[in-house]
């Protein structure tokens, strides 16, 4: 165990994760008179909203992942540590951070938690191998396996069942990342992939886009909700609102409808953007603290976002719960930005009782529904077609961090809204089978761990567990 305590002279900030929270926190403190140090699990700063367009082929991952050390290089007084954070000690005023077998513990004086947040199966996580979200790098790579290898798949199946469940995308979650994955993967399937096969016409593709709740896109309502479900019926997506997912398997998913029936739907894609679970580093702090965290996991936090009786830990983004704000990036931006001015000013020696209460400036918020189109909310306005996509190009660009990636991201929309074509459309093996190529190498972990303490048949793998529920 390494320990990075050097007594420093300046006031040490530690700041855990490197997305929009993590990231626009630190950078606000690029001249203060502190040391930074940023923690987080990847080495990338992830814009999430675009990911979709790499699990559909649009998008490379450098477009919307660049390297953290680089876009900090030039500010001195941050440094970057790769690391899992497995304990926060609020007393000690540590946090413990573990890369592979190395553990690194990191002394702070003020703390920015903002390690976001993951995705809910509501209690049925044995789905999420069956129908993975959409989250992280890794998981819009396996998506764009899964969804690829399925035509791939159809193109070699003469049994006309098989075909059609292979060519069936069902979405769940009818939010904003529901209804871009949904109109892309319809987009894929009109327009990229039309003429490239030989035995299937991928436009007869089935694309379900299903929801607990009555409308897509329920938080927007009224037209713009109205607006996203007939331009998604004119893409081919099929709506199926007020069904529930009760059961999700290899091969299909059983939905409940409304009137208490339930229905089997058979396909091989399935996509989950139904619901998030903050960090459970929420809880640990939450545990130490005696703040309460909400259903989602989300720590409520004082007017300052800080944690009750740890005025100088901050929690930020979507682990934390204050006046019902969205999990959005402008939220996460501006709690990160927040977090950063009240730690300059303790710095300088301002007391805690005269912080201002964090004000979210509401920029409104937009989702695509297919290129030309989109919807957006702006306060009272509402805006939708084409000048709504247009504002959604122009917020996405300004918002990507990095020339580099802004340029790129352009020069890859070009080819994607003029063309017919994609950029981005191959898929290793890797990715295909990466999720249960972890979950076997967990397995065999297991296995050497119980061999280790002599109980070899202590240990039951991923398929013996499989075989034994039939
Ligand atoms: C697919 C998708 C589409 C979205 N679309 C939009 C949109 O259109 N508009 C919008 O405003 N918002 C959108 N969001 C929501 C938005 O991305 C989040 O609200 C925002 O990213 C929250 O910022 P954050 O800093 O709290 O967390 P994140 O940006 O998720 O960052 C969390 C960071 O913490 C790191 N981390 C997590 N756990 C640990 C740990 N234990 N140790 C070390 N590091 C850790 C992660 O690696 C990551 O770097 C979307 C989200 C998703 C998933």
């Amino acid at each position: 165990m390494s320990v990075q305590s050097e007594q420093s002279r300046r006031h040490r900030v530690v700041v855990i994760g490197s997305g929009f929270g993590g990231l626009f926190g630190t950078q606000a403190l690029k001249r203060a008179d502190v040391d930074v140090t940023l923690i987080a699990r990847t080495t990338h700063h992830l814009f999430q909203p675009l990911l979709y367009q790499v699990a559909t082929g649009i998008l490379s991952i450098g477009d919307i992942a660049p390297a953290t050390r680089l876009i900090l290089r030039k500010q001195r007084n941050a440094d970057v540590l790769l690391g899992d954070v497995i304990d926060i000690d609020l007393e000690a005023q540590t946090v413990t951070s573990r890369l592979l077998d190395r553990t690194t513990v990191t002394e702070f004086d003020s703390l920015i938690v903002a390690a976001g947040s993951g995705q809910s199966y509501f209690g049925n996580d044995q789905f999420a191998r069956y129908a993975p979200g959409m989250k992280t790098i890794d998981d819009a790579l396996e998506l764009r396996g899964r969804i690829l290898g399925a035509f791939e798949e159809a193109e070699l199946s003469d049994d006309h069942e098989e075909r059609a469940r292979l060519l069936t995308f069902v979405v769940v979650g009818a939010g904003p990342t529901g209804v871009e994955l949904a109109g892309q993967i319809a987009e894929l399937a009109n327009r990229t992939l039309k003429d490239a096969f030989r035995k299937i016409d991928p436009s007869e593709a089935r694309v379900i886009l299903l929801d607990g709740a009555p409308t897509v896109l329920p938080v927007y309502g009224g037209k713009l909700s109205a607006n996203a479900t007939s331009r998604l019926e004119k893409l081919g997506v099929e709506i199926q609102p007020n069904a529930m997912v009760v059961d999700v398997d290899a091969e299909g998913l059983v939905v409940k409808d409304k009137d208490g029936t339930e229905r089997r739907v058979d396909s091989q894609c399935k996509v989950w953007s139904a619901g998030v679970q903050a960090s459970p580093l929420g809880k640990q702090l939450a545990e130490q603290s005696g703040a309460e965290i909400d259903r989602a996991g989300r720590v409520h936090v004082n007017p300052d976002l800080s944690l009750p009786g740890h005025p100088n830990v901050y929690v930020i983004g979507d682990m934390m719960a204050l006046d019902k704000l969205p999990g959005l990036a402008q939220v996460a931006m501006q709690g990160g930005k927040y977090a950063a001015k009240q730690i300059k000013a303790t710095v300088a020696g301002q007391p805690v009782e005269s912080r201002q209460p964090f004000k979210y400036f509401d920029k409104g918020s937009m989702a695509t529904i297919s290129r030309f189109s989109a919807v957006a909310q702006v306060g009272k306005l509402e805006i939708t077609g084409f000048v709504g996509w247009l504002m959604w190009l122009v917020v996405h660009l300004m918002y990507l961090v990095g020339f580099h990636s802004k340029f790129s991201t352009v020069l890859s929309w070009t080819v994607a809204f003029f063309s017919r074509g994609r950029g981005e459309m191959a898929v290793t093996e890797q990715q295909v089978f990466a999720r249960n190529a972890i979950e076997h190498l967990h397995d065999y972990e297991r296995a050497r761990a119980a061999e280790q303490l002599g109980d070899p048949t202590a240990v039951e793998t991923g398929e013996e567990r499989e075989r034994a529920a039939g």
